[in-house]
Formats: C-alpha cells, sequence, structure tokens
C-alpha cells in the first residue's frame, strides 16, 4: 500500500495513487534530473538579464508579458531614463507613464500593472522597499508577489528565483511545453497544479538550471510547431520523440 508521503508526491504529481506510485515518482524524478543535466550541457544555463532587485525585477516582469524581449528591452531603457527612482515610476502621471512603455506593447494595462503594483508594496511595507520580503518564506513571500495587480503564479516565482534567490520552479511556456512532451507531467494542467507537480520532482538545487534552459530549448529546438526531434539531445529521454518516431 501507498504510505501517506507517496499519497502526497502522487497527488502533486497529478496522478492518482497507487501501489506503484513510489516507482513512478523515482522513475520521473530520475528523468526531470536527467534533462536538467542534459540542457545544462547544451545550454550552459545563460544569464538572461534579470535583475537582482526584486521590485525592479517585477517592474521588468511587467514589460516582458505578451510582447518580444526587444521591445521590453527598448521599454526598460526608456523607463528608466525617464525615471531614475521606482518612486518616480510610481509617482509619474499614468497617461506619461503609459508613452514611455509604448514599445511594450499594451501599456496601457502595463502601466496600471506597474503602479498599482509598486503602491500596493509602499502601503504593504510602509516605503518602496523589497526588505520584508526577504525575511518571508517562500510560500508567504510567493502569496504576497502572487496577489499583486498583474503578477500571476509563474512571474511571482521568477522573482522568487532570480532576485530572492529562492529555490522555486517557474514554470513558463517554454518549460510546459518541454515537460509536457518529455513525459514529466500531463498535458493541460492547470497553472497551479503543473507547477505544484514539477516541483514535486525537480530537486531544488535544479530547478534555477531547468528553468533557465528550458528557454534556449524552447527556442532553438523543442519550438511550438515542429519540433526539431532528430537534433535535439533531449530525444532519447523524450515521449514524444518516440512516438514520432514510431509513427
Ligand atoms: S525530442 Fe523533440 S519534443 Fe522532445 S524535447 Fe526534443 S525537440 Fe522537444
Amino acid at each position: 500500500m501507498p504510505t501517506t508521503r507517496e499519497k502526497e508526491r502522487a497527488a502533486a504529481h497529478g496522478r492518482a495513487p497507487s501501489v506503484t506510485g513510489s516507482n513512478d515518482f523515482l522513475a520521473a524524478q530520475q528523468r526531470a534530473v536527467r534533462l536538467t543535466e542534459i540542457l545544462e550541457k547544451e545550454h550552459g544555463t545563460p544569464d538572461l538579464g534579470n535583475l537582482p532587485d526584486p521590485l525592479e525585477e517585477l517592474v521588468w516582469i511587467a514589460l516582458t508579458r505578451q510582447t518580444h524581449r526587444l521591445n521590453a528591452v527598448r521599454s526598460w531603457a526608456a523607463l528608466r531614463a525617464r525615471y531614475p527612482t521606482l518612486q518616480d515610476v510610481l509617482e509619474a502621471p499614468e497617461g506619461e507613464l503609459r508613452e514611455v512603455l509604448r514599445p511594450a506593447g499594451f501599456s496601457t494595462q502595463k502601466a496600471r500593472w506597474i503602479q498599482a503594483s509598486l503602491v500596493r508594496v509602499a502601503e504593504a511595507f510602509g516605503s518602496l522597499t523589497s526588505e520584508p520580503l526577504r525575511a518571508m518564506a517562500d510560500d508567504e513571500a510567493e502569496r504576497f508577489l502572487s496577489n499583486l495587480p498583474g503578477v500571476n503564479l509563474k512571474s511571482a516565482k521568477c522573482v522568487l528565483l532570480y532576485s530572492l534567490g529562492r529555490q522555486v520552479l517557474p514554470v513558463d511556456t517554454h518549460l510546459r511545453r518541454l515537460a509536457e512532451r518529455v513525459g514529466l507531467v500531463e498535458r493541460g494542467l492547470s497553472e497551479h497544479r503543473i507547477h505544484q507537480s514539477l516541483e514535486a520532482i525537480v530537486p531544488p538545487t535544479l530547478r534555477y538550471a531547468l528553468h533557465v534552459n528550458a528557454i534556449p530549448h524552447g527556442r532553438m529546438f523543442c519550438t511550438a510547431l515542429r519540433p526539431h526531434c532528430a537534433a535535439c539531445p533531449v530525444a532519447a529521454l523524450c515521449d514524444h520523440a518516440r512516438r514520432s518516431a514510431g509513427s
């Protein structure tokens, strides 16, 4: 019979507990470890330009949503040139901020998200500081961040991972596609469930490398349309590649 711990792991992994649950869990964990090793060797864990300050990272992530990275970079440069501090961003007239953010697209929405988030931080912490976040446990900080306007679970985990040094695993579109195709998780899990499932099988020390390396891998090999399985270094581990070869 599965133990309580095995049942919890199985539930987190998105499947019903069974007498073989423990073996399934270990196999999934081993596959996740091997996948991370291969990706790390292939892509070398590149620096993606994320920011060490959690509040700046929050603003940066808002700019990167639903746009090409280059547009976000241009908007970030324009923002910092116009507003030297985040307090200046918070106090800027919304219409003016919207114009500055125009290169990032969806500038009305993004200007509102950014200012409302900064106001919420200032109200909660007494000023525009991230110090209280540093003192919070992972789940408490994640809850605070993911309740800010325009900040979803993935974005909250990015701030935790990149700027607060926490061993969490943000699941973006590249990692979701890769994990589904390789067979680490079921397809179509909710945002909450896929984070829970992958964090259950990816050891904390490997989460940064998996998240970062899945991005270039998704762009170079595991593309949304017509993935390049024949050239992919992950193919030997991958359910999708195996199915494609057999069809
Ligand atoms: S083998 Fe194909 S489907 Fe599997 S990870 Fe590589 S590119 Fe993606």
